[in-house]
């Protein structure tokens, strides 16, 4: 049986945590999985601990751009003692909406780049957060060894997205292409072994999902959306989408 990987979901948001053991046990029943991502410190121990309850959380912990301001030395020594734990590396990146200032980004670019050596070293897979900052990862990366290297909700142009294929990124799309016709565009134009799904819960979505907090349990959703598009079937796109997430993953 293949499992529905989700690429990219905060499941030690402080949202999900009364609702975990129904999200483990609707997992556990769906064939699912998670590749559960972090913000900062605290968060990285939570999607540790959380994967401690279940193989099917696979834990990603590092410093999201949001939280770049902290010291990433703590978060650099979790992912150094728990290195044979941790599936990856995320959510890393860079954003200029959480800065006021160059300085503000120069930092960002430091703990990002903090963390992509970190990757390099333990040749870890990464979930980069990108939001108008495409072009400039483009010219950090390749400075780096890196495996998978996951641009996730990807939200580029038609241009980035080929410059990401040609760097050989995977590029993930959430519940938002079940309704969006440019996410739906930009999907049929990605290479199908270079595709990862994902819901990037707690995020909230519109139209058919009611503004609810993302689930995990979104997924078959979006890979049905996924099945149409390429003209597969769904037990076909799952096959695919399983191998992607293997390659993605190293494993
Ligand atoms: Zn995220």
């Amino acid at each position: 049986m293949t499992f529905l990987t989700d690429a990219h979901i905060h499941l030690s948001d402080e949202e999900f945590r009364s609702d975990m053991p129904y999200i483990l046990t609707a997992m556990a029943k769906m064939n699912l999985r998670a590749c559960c991502v972090s913000m900062d410190y605290p968060s990285s121990c939570a999607t540790l601990a959380l994967a401690g309850r279940s193989s099917l959380i696979l834990p990603f912990i590092g410093i999201h751009p949001e939280k770049a301001e902290n010291d990433p030395e703590s978060v650099a020594t979790l992912i150094t003692s728990n290195s044979s734990k941790i599936s990856g590396i995320g959510e890393i990146g860079l954003d200029r909406t959480y800065v006021s200032d160059e300085e503000g980004f120069r930092r960002q670019k430091r703990v990002f780049e903090a963390m992509l050596s970190l990757a390099e070293k333990f040749r870890k897979p990464v979930s980069i957060h990108s939001r108008k900052t495409l072009d400039e990862i483009f010219s950090i990366l390749p400075s780096f060894r890196l495996g998978g290297s996951l641009l996730h909700w990807f939200a580029g142009s038609k241009k980035q997205l080929k410059t990401a294929m040609d760097m050989g990124c995977f590029v993930s799309y959430g519940p938002a292409m079940v309704y969006s016709q440019d996410k739906q565009v930009l999907f049929s134009e990605t290479l199908e072994d270079r595709i990862l799904l994902e819901t990037d819960g707690p995020v909230k979505f519109s139209r058919c999902f009611g503004h609810k907090t993302a689930q995990v349990t979104f997924l078959p959703s979006v890979l049905f959306c996924a099945s149409e598009l390429m003209g597969k079937s769904y037990e076909e796109a799952l096959e695919i989408l399983g191998k992607n997430t293997n390659a993605y993953l190293g494993v």
